[in-house]
């Protein structure tokens, strides 16, 4: 594409970037799409308008519009639209921990040791950094503009700032960041004795302490925030004590964030709880406050109808990560279900050292067609109408975004212009009769003619602006080489 795409209608129009909700981005309107997918459900999956116009940050109109004196126009004919994607659970750390040889043909138990407990202590503030920006870029270049990241990389005295870091590389970068702040209060099962110091687990007072202050430092409950913190101990199982659980409920209440952890990914949650508590793994986090609209778990991999009830009736969502439970072999977690049952769903990518990628296109291709074959798996053929590709957007994008409880993820007047403009100009996109979906189900990574992240254009022409990929790879493969050594 020509910058003629990029044209302003009567006045110069400033590139400079602004670090919040922003009343700077200018005025825009978005014209001539050739299909719109609006994130929401049913009916309104689909808008059979043409143009988008937002203004300070938001959807002001959408329709068959003409551009007002001071527009800056961006021709999108050709192109699909979508919200930008909403990515409710990542390790950004592990971006750099990608088909680690111990790891990749282990399960869930196995891959824990080989991959980050193994390399836990490798990673530093330049890893740190240099794994977010990656990943991030990565995310971004598959049409996201929201990530929530749970980031567990912390320990007693350790030397750098992590938050600091992905809250900086999110900021430089102009996407919706939300640091679910993860940890540990007792150690690593085989790891008990003379502990290392990056697998030592810290205090619940210096959990709760931090997340204070990072509420203080960061946290914006505004609906278009730019920056959110969670409550999220890494999982509920062996990694924290029962009565601690329910404290850091109440502390994250009373600071009024919302609540994460991992639950249920494979089969030793339901046999631990089983056996410590004699409780499946959701009452046993309801019996601890851990259930209710805010909160969301990722994975859910194995859940029973009574649990998926519960969880509908309070409201409480999930993480939906399909191509890492796949990788690990952990199962196939019941998203169509769940989301009959009235429970909020959501796409994640998890960790890249257990996906070995974590864009959301891919996570949503993975998504339309492994629930398809799981429908009737032994028992008979047939499961095409499992999901549609329209539904696996809304979990990708309006779902999250209601997990999060953010006012993003969907194409309507006050939304968050937070949006994905796709061009369907390569080979596997042609000969589409519904090109609307071709992202979705033709999957692979279409080209970005742009993305809007709170009204500003991030993504142009498929590169970022100040992003060198060639010098972001030179430095992805020193941070490899100097962990590996
Ligand atoms: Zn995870």
């Amino acid at each position: 594409m020509s910058n003629s795409a990029f044209q302003s209608a009567g006045r110069a129009t400033s590139t400079k970037r602004s670090t919040s909700v922003s009343s700077t981005s200018p005025p825009t309107l978005i014209r001539g799409a050739r299909a719109i997918i609006t994130g929401l459900a049913g009916e309104r999956a689909r808008s059979s308008a043409t143009d988008i116009r937002i203004d300070a940050g938001r959807i002001t109109d959408v329709g068959h519009l003409t551009a007002l004196p001071g527009d800056t126009v961006i021709d999108a004919s050709g192109c699909v639209v979508y919200p930008g994607w909403v990515n409710t659970h990542h390790h950004l750390f592990q971006t750099m921990l990608k088909g680690v040889p111990g790891g990749i043909n282990a399960s869930l138990a196995q891959w824990l040791v080989e991959v980050t407990a193994r390399y836990r202590h490798t990673i530093d503030a330049e890893a740190l950094e240099t794994a977010a920006t990656v990943g991030i870029v990565e995310l971004m270049l598959s049409g996201c503009t929201t990530i929530a990241d749970h980031h567990y990389l912390y320990y007693p005295d350790i030397a750098f700032d992590g938050a600091r870091i992905l809250f900086e590389v999110a900021e430089r970068l102009g996407v919706r960041f939300v640091l679910c702040r993860g940890g540990m209060t007792r150690p690593q099962p085989g790891f008990e004795t003379d502990i290392p110091r990056e697998l030592r687990p810290e205090s619940v007072g210096a959990i709760i302490d931090d997340v204070a202050g990072l509420v203080h430092r960061y946290h914006d409950p505004d609906p278009l925030s730019m920056r959110r913190v969670v409550m999220a101990p890494t999982t509920p199982t062996y990694r924290v004590r029962p009565e601690e659980l329910r404290e850091m409920a109440r502390a994250a209440r009373s600071l009024g964030i919302r609540l994460h952890t991992h639950l249920s990914e494979n089969l030793d949650y339901l046999r631990y709880f089983r056996e410590a508590h004699d409780r499946s793994p959701v009452e046993f986090c309801a019996d601890h406050e851990w259930i209710g609209p805010d909160v969301w778990f990722a994975h859910l991999c194995h859940t029973s109808d009574a649990e998926i009830a519960l969880m509908a009736r309070n409201r409480t969502g999930i993480a939906h990560c399909p191509a890492s439970n796949c990788r690990l072999g952990s199962g196939i977690a019941s998203a169509p279900q769940m989301a009959a049952a009235g429970m909020p769903v959501s796409l994640a990518v998890d960790g890249a050292a257990s996906n070995e990628a974590a864009d959301m296109l891919s996570e949503a291709h993975t998504a339309w067609l492994v629930h398809r074959a799981a429908k009737g798996l032994g028992r008979f053929e047939g499961g095409g109408d499992a999901v549609t590709a329209e539904q696996v957007i809304e979990w990708g994008t309006s779902g999250g975004a209601g997990i999060l409880g953010l006012h993003t993820g969907a194409i309507e007047p006050g939304r968050a212009a937070d949006l994905a403009v796709y061009s369907l100009d390569a080979p596997r996109y042609m000969g589409l009769h519904d090109p609307a979906i071709g992202p979705v189900v033709s999957g692979g990574r279409p080209t970005l003619r742009c993305l809007l992240s709170a009204g500003r254009v991030v993504v142009r022409d498929d590169a970022i602006p100040g992003v060198d990929l060639v010098e972001l790879a030179a430095r992805a493969q020193a941070v490899v080489r100097r962990i590996s050594a």
